[in-house]
């Protein structure tokens, strides 16, 4: 595959900081995971034309993770006067809801004069142990135990055999283990830096880099790259997931690729 297995574009939780947005990720430039606010013009910034990246996988549907919907759906239809080439992947609760705002976000002014843009997008609406397949990909998902729906997904390349793993946002499920087995990346979430996961976790429902090296040692996943919380933590979490760890570890840093 001449595209990168794994892109970068953002690996901030809800605070952004200067060069990185929110968390977002490509899929051989062919799958957006998340859509941050600044997606669109990530991916131009880096030569990569978004019309390319036709499927959208949402882990959950909280702002900081779909801002950029709007932005993508403009651009699709002001390149190709229709939306039908893209198809949205999302959890079953929220998906339809949140790309239905988004285009009357988007398409407010003058939706029944895009008459182009009733053909819409493919939605894909998962929920519990599921599997969506493309001709070049097949795209596992679960539930994961966040404060909203969401997924968890684990895709695989089919021609190269190649499987990255996002966790999204989420606490640390049992299954995780079988669900990310022998994956050769996993972006797993460390919200809580280096951890232990603080007593409100109960309600936000995320996970520290203590849930990420569990789940690498539970999976046998073979290179972990750190995403999704505040700067002032990732050194940290850095420090105890390279510790507790014989595999690669790395931090998701914006605009950078990763093979396996
Ligand atoms: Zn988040
Ligand atoms: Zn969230």
């Amino acid at each position: 595959m001449s595209q990168p297995f794994v892109r970068i574009l953002g690996s901030a939780d809800w605070h952004p900081t200067k060069n990185n947005d929110h968390s977002c990720y490509t899929v051989c430039d062919r799958i957006l995971i998340d859509a941050c606010p600044s997606a669109m013009m990530a991916l131009l910034n880096q030569d990569v034309d978004p019309i390319q990246v036709s499927t959208i996988c949402f882990t959950h549907m909280h702002a900081d993770h779909y801002m950029g919907l709007p932005a993508l759906l403009l651009h699709w239809r002001v390149r190709t006067n229709s939306l039908g080439g893209l198809t949205i992947v999302g959890p079953k609760a929220t998906v339809r809801a949140s790309v239905e705002r988004a285009l009357n976000y988007v398409f407010h002014d003058s939706r029944d004069m895009h008459a182009e843009i009733a053909e819409l997008p493919k939605i894909v609406e998962l929920e519990g142990d599921s599997v969506y397949e493309t001709e070049e990909f097949r795209i596992a998902a679960m539930d994961s135990d966040h404060a909203v729906p969401g997924l968890c997904y684990h895709i695989t390349h089919k021609e190269s055999g190649k499987s990255v793993g996002f966790t999204g946002d989420t606490r640390y499920i049992p299954s995780f283990g079988q669900f990310f087995k022998d994956a050769d990346l996993l972006l797993h979430e460390c919200s809580f830096g280096a951890g232990p996961l603080p007593e409100g976790n109960i309600v936000c429902r995320h996970a520290s880099a203590q849930e990420a090296v569990q789940v690498c040692n539970e999976a046998g996943v073979k290179k972990l790259l750190l995403t999704h919380t505040f700067e002032p933590n990732r050194e940290s979490a850095m420090a105890y997931a390279k510790e507790h760890l014989s595999i690669p570890v790395e931090w998701a840093v914006p605009y950078k690729t990763f093979e396996v």
